[in-house]
């Protein structure tokens, strides 16, 4: 049996009920043979196996009290994966479908992602099953108060650095940072995402969205395409979906339908952005209220039928698996091109199947939406050198990490014979200087 192989059905049988894992672990080790064989001193250090097992993996109890005086306990969790080439980095996320496995997914996923960022970041991902929605906002500084009395412990500017995700926004950053400052007597950039008054870096709202576009735009343009005139889809309505539809919007893209996790809105005259941020971010809303108010717009509830929308680029933007076989072959059908992950393996094997075999440029998350985490690092380098740099220079930094991405995981894909195929490209590419990394630190 081959190393990689080996390794990952030891995976599964040491890890079992954690199936968003072992389908991170699968995508990414059945890309990494070529990579192995050409290194047997991989095998031989055991590389592969300390590589999918986290250094540490911390869970704890978090209690906080309603506005009704109820006592509630949600689990928390801080998975701290990989820190060859630097820091533990990666976001929380609070979300009630969250339990071990999905942040082993993501902590193992943010490994390479971060080492494509080319900056010096290692990966960790953590969270609660707390669900942010329809609390006030006491419930929620209770509860991040709460999560941040135990996790003040594990964390540290130089040792690791959360930051936001699904339901961890500027509001719940702020309280964790606040109780952080609290405990511990220190300012410092232990969290990224944080407000511009107290240590935060311009574009960091933005980046994730931003650098999704940027990428898409590089694989246009190195097409002799642009996004002039194509109409997108993008599925979610939160932090990346947002940012990911102005920026498409600001190049001349027609963004026809988005979704929360009710249901979704198609628009033909493309989506007004200033609507959805009303809804989304100043009134913490649903997306149904949009074709309250839009006449042009008709509303659907559940999200899959968003995926029936025909478009040029779809660019998924909420959560694991939400483009699955049958959707991915809709899509095709309909005349889809290209498909840029902003969420997390929002794409099932078997979709990411279907969109190679049908040429689809597919852009996957690790590369797609690194921008957030290399906005999250100059957000570091920022508080380490005490300055703040403007709009301009942050965006033209992101812009260049984005473009850089592309041409890396373009040209590893090519080295190994895949070429177009970026999913190979990107786990390449983000793995060479992980595992260069950890042979040089010896059996870590
Ligand atoms: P937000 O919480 O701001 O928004 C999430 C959006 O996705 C909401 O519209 C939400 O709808 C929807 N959603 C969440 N879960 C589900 C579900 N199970 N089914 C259907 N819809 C769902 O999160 P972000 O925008 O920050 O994150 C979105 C994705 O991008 C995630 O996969 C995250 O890991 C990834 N990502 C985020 C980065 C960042 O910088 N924020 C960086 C890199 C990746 P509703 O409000 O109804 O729940």
């Amino acid at each position: 049996m081959k190393y990689v192989e080996k390794v990952l059905e030891n995976l599964k049988k040491q890890n079992p009920n954690e199936p968003e894992f072992h389908q991170a672990a699968t995508e990414i080790l059945s890309t990494l043979s070529p990579i192995v064989e050409k290194h047997p001193e991989y095998e031989a250090a055991g590389l592969l196996e300390r590589f999918v097992e986290p250094e540490r993996v911390v869970m704890f109890r978090v209690p906080w009290v309603d506005d009704s005086g109820k006592v509630h306990v949600n689990k928390g969790y801080r998975v701290q994966f990989n820190s060859a080439i630097g820091p533990y980095k990666g976001g929380l996320r609070f979300h009630p479908n969250v339990n071990l496995s999905i942040i082993k997914f993501l902590g193992l996923e943010q490994i390479l992602k971060n080492s494509l960022t080319g900056l010096p970041i290692g990966g960790g991902k953590g969270g609660s099953d707390f669900d942010p929605k329809g609390k006030s906002d006491r419930e929620v500084m209770a509860f991040c108060q709460s999560f941040m009395t135990e996790l003040y412990r594990h964390i540290g500017a130089d040792t690791d650095v959360p930051a936001g995700d699904i339901g961890v926004g500027a509001r719940e950053i702020g309280y964790l940072f606040g109780q952080y400052k609290r405990i511990r007597d220190e300012h410092v950039g232990v969290l990224t995402g944080r407000g511009l008054t107290y240590g935060g870096s311009l574009v960091r709202t933005e980046a994730t969205g931003y650098g999704l576009i940027y990428i898409t735009e590089e694989a246009l343009k190195v097409r002799s395409d642009s996004f002039k005139g194509k109409t997108v889809v993008i599925s979610g309505s939160g932090n990346v979906a947002i940012y990911a539809c102005e920026k498409a919007q600001s190049l001349g893209a027609k963004v026809v339908a988005m979704y929360d996790s009710d249901g979704y809105i198609y628009d033909a005259e493309g989506i007004k952005l200033d609507v959805i941020k009303d809804i989304k971010e100043v009134k913490r809303g649903r997306i149904k209220e949009y074709a309250e108010r839009v006449k042009t717009a008709k509303y659907t509830e559940g999200c899959k039928g968003i995926w029936t929308v025909p478009c040029d680029v779809a660019l998924p933007c909420a959560t694991q698996n939400e483009i699955d076989e049958e959707s991915a072959k809709t899509l095709v059908k309909n005349g889809v091109k290209y498909v840029a992950e902003g969420a997390n393996m929002p794409s099932t094997l078997e979709a990411i199947g279907v969109f190679q075999k049908n040429g689809i440029v597919f852009l996957p998350a690790k590369a797609a939406n690194a921008g957030g985490v290399a906005t999250s690092a100059l957000e570091m380098a920022q508080s380490s050198g005490r300055m703040f740099w403007s709009f301009e220079e942050v965006d033209a930094k992101l812009k260049n990490i984005m473009v850089n991405i592309y041409h890396n995981i373009d040209s590893a894909a090519k080295e190994y014979g895949f070429e177009g195929n970026y999913v190979m490209g990107a786990n390449i590419a983000g793995f060479m200087k992980v595992a260069t990394a950890m042979m040089a630190h010896g059996i870590v």
